[in-house]
Parts: structure tokens; sequence; C-alpha cells
């Protein structure tokens, strides 16, 4: 049997694994090439995915460079089915159709402004459309966590909890061949301990072959308690000068996490109840997405929700739906929290926000995630005086904070324990999912704590078992 690796191969996006044994073809995630090095034309080459002739995909999680290309492969005759939770399926529609949003209005965009530059030349077309999205929307099927289930002739998997994001999976891949079955691990991106909602990653005890991320290969994350007290201090601040915090969030899972935490304070530290608005419909979407998969929260959440104080005071998580809800927001008065996509201020409702606020001394901008070369956020965070919002140059004069602690993957040393569940086995351990630096530093830990030579393999690369 061969794997052919598709792509998150010395960088972090793009992930995907195409499984071919004598009897079935069997693709596990397909995701989007996004940041710097991406392109369209990076994105529309399936290279070895001949989307016809799969027998089945295997979904680990919902994020973009896990799934992003999946309506390429239904565009080009992909009509198979696709196992993963239940919670993945719904997530997974949710981003695609929003992705698809984006890539139609984008082509539309550059149609407008195009200007052929030989005869011939063809004006942009979407990477793809809500239809290529809407032929996939059927073909989900829900798998529960540790059920052995068949996806091929020959070709069985078992999801475990990844803690990474509700729902998402790791994967055991049983393959049988030639009278012997072997394993393969692929670990999907791993979340880091102490999530909330989020269960720890489950790790495996036995491999032949394990493909592991190492997104934070070469570090850990600062201490969370750290992170928690400086964001508590914040709302207090706020509260106490009647002023608005603002926080650019992703609309699935770091909202989330952000609207536990400050239910957590009100309930626990003593924080006066703070209207919290969520202006977000895809965040809106997500938050109520959580609620229907709450048999998958850890202990935690499943107290918090019980006694949850924002259920107790119903004024302080509020829905603004509709971009006239969102406007309205501009003439708060009272202290307030607002959380709006996009993370990192390339786009949506945020930037309205920005403009209005920037220029006031005491208001709190609250940067809860990773902000990618080149954004606005990275501007911002970076410490500039003046940027441009929607257009306008904006005077930044609001509080900027960064809070470095959050995390939705597992740093080095959970890296290192989750693998040393397998290491007694001896599998081959190929590394994806990370910067250079990154990989080369947890091979040389990998090298150091389990004798084992780690593999580094480069797109379309092609493992032999
Ligand atoms: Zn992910």
């Amino acid at each position: 049997m061969q794997i052919t690796v598709c792509g998150a191969a010395g960088e972090v996006t793009g992930s995907g694994y195409l499984v071919e044994t004598q009897r079935a073809r069997v693709l596990v995630d397909f995701g989007m090439f996004q940041g710097r090095d991406a392109s369209v034309a990076k994105n529309r080459d399936l290279a070895k995915v001949d989307p016809r002739r799969l027998d089945a995909i295997v979904l680990t999680h919902a994020h973009l460079d896990h799934c992003g290309r999946l309506p390429l492969l239904a565009a080009a005759g992909f009509r198979k089915p696709i196992y993963c939770t239940a919670a993945t399926a719904d997530f997974a529609l949710l981003v695609l159709y929003d992705s698809a949003h984006i890539q139609e209005s984008d082509a539309e965009r550059d149609r407008r402004h195009f200007q052929p530059r030989h005869r011939g030349e063809h004006p942009p077309e979407p990477l793809y459309t809500r239809e290529d999205v809407e032929h996939l929307s059927g073909r989900f099927r829900a798998v529960a966590y540790n059920e052995l289930t068949e996806v091929a002739d020959g070709i069985s998997i078992r999801l475990v909890d990844a803690g990474h994001l509700l729902g998402s999976a790791s994967v055991e891949m049983h393959i049988q061949e030639e009278g012997t079955t072997r394993i393969i691990v692929f670990s999907g991106d791993l979340g880091s301990a102490n999530t909330p909602y989020l269960r720890d990653p489950t790790p495996f005890t036995s491999a032949d072959l394990v493909f592991l991320e190492s997104t934070y290969g070469n570090r850990n994350h600062r201490p969370l308690e750290a992170t928690l007290t400086e964001f508590e201090q914040i709302l207090k601040d706020a509260v106490r000068d009647g002023e608005r915090v603002l926080i650019p969030a992703f609309a699935i899972g770091r909202t989330q996490q952000i609207v536990y935490y400050i239910a957590q304070f009100i309930r626990e530290r003593g924080l006066a109840p703070i209207p919290i608005y969520l202006d977000s419909p895809m965040a809106i979407e997500a938050t109520h997405l959580y609620a229907r998969h709450r048999d998958l929260f850890d202990e935690e959440a499943g107290l918090l929700v019980k006694n949850d104080p924002l259920a107790e005071h119903p004024k302080t998580l509020q829905f603004s739906k509709t971009a006239d809800e969102s406007k309205q927001l501009n003439n708060l008065r009272n202290a307030a929290v607002i959380i709006a996509a996009s993370g990192m201020c390339e786009g949506g409702r945020i930037l309205h926000h920005l403009k209005h606020n920037l220029w006031r001394r005491s208001v709190h901008v609250v940067f809860v995630g990773y902000q990618a070369e080149g954004t606005l956020g990275s501007r911002l965070v970076g410490g500039a005086k003046q940027v441009r919002v929607l257009g306008e140059p904006v005077n930044v004069e609001a509080e900027i904070h960064t809070l470095g602690g959050f995390s939705g993957h597992a740093g080095q040393s959970e890296l290192i324990d989750w693998l040393a569940h397998l290491a007694p086995v001896k599998p081959r351990v190929v590394l994806t999912h990370g910067e250079t630096d990154a990989r080369q530093a947890l091979q040389h830990l990998v090298q150091g704590r389990f004798g084992i030579d780690a593999e580094l393999p480069m797109r379309n690369d092609v493992i032999s078992l």
C-alpha cells in the first residue's frame, strides 16, 4: 500500500492523505492551502487524487485547511461517502458554504476589474461555488467516536476525540492486505489540554505508521492562567469605565471559548454581568451548533451549562444577526463586549467597529488568536499608530491587548506526551502540518526521547508500507 501526502508538508495548510491499496482508495482530509504560499492554481491542482476513483473520504475536522478543497472533488464528480463525526459534518457545511460565498464574491470582484492581457484570456472563475457544496451535503455519514467502521474494501476506521474543535477526530485506520492487518494513525490536529468545552486528545497505543501534526513542534504555550488573569482585568476595567471591548475572533471555536471564559468570570470571579454581543451570523450559527452537540462537551463545560450565569442574566449574551442590529452597536453607551469576525481583521463586521472605535482612547481591542503577517490584525498587534480601515486612515488611540495563552493546538510537550503512548511499539513516524523549524525541532526531540527517526515528507511525496 502507499500513502501520498497531498499537502501540509513543510507548511500548516492543505492537509490531505491519499491511501491506496490493491483494492481501495481512501482520502483523509482535503484542505485548502491558505496564507503566504497559497494560490488558486495550487488549490485547483488535484495531483494524483482522481475524484471518480475514490471509494471514500475520512474527515478529521471542519477547519478550512482540512476540508476546504472537498467541493473541488464534488465538482469533478466525487459521489461517494464522507465519514466523520456528526458535529464535524455540521461545522464543515457551515464553513464550506461560507468559503464558497467568499470564492464567488472574490471572483465577481476580480471579473469587474478584469483586463485580458492577451486574446482568449478568460475572466477569473471562483475556485468553487455554493452549488458544488450542495453536492457534498448529502454525502456525509456520521460516525460515533470509538466505533470501528468499514469505509472501503479492506479498510476500516476508528475515530477518537482529538480535543481540537468540537467533533474533531484522530483516525486509526485498519488496512487488511495479503492476510495481514496494518494500522495507520492520523493525528489530525491535536488540541491543547484544558481547552473549554473539549476533552483532552485521546492517545493511541498501537500503530505501524503514524502521521503526527507538528504546528507547535518547537515551543510550548504561555501559561493559560496568566492569560485569563489579564483578560479578567481588561473586562473589569471596561465595566468600571463603562467602555467597550472589541474582540476579533474566528467564528467557530474561539468565539465560543471566549464566551465560556466570560461566563466563568461572572460565576466564579465576581465580574459584573457585562453584555456580550455576538456580531457575526456565522458565529451565531456555530454557537447554536455547539448547543446541539453538547453531548461532546467535557465535564467542566457540562457543569457550566447546567449553572449557566449567562442564562441567569438573559441580557448578557445577545445576537446581532442583521447588518442593522450590527450598526446599532455603535450607539451603545454602557460597558459591552463585541465579538466579531474576521479573527485577523481582514474583512467582516469587525472592520466597522474598528473604524468607529480605534481612535477612542479608553476602548479595548483584544486579540485572542494568531495574526498572520501582512494582516490589519498584525499591524495593530505590532503597535501601528495609524492604520487604514475600510479605505480610510484611522489613528490608533485604543488600548491594544494581545492574549497569547489561548491555543487550538497542542504545544511541543503535549505532542511528545501523545506520541509517548505509541513509542514502545516503535512505529514509523511521519511529521506533517508544521513549518520547517517546528518540524525539525520535533524530529530532533522524537529522536532524543524515543530513538525514532521521524520522516519529513514534502508535498506529493509517497510513503510505501
Ligand atoms: Zn484545525
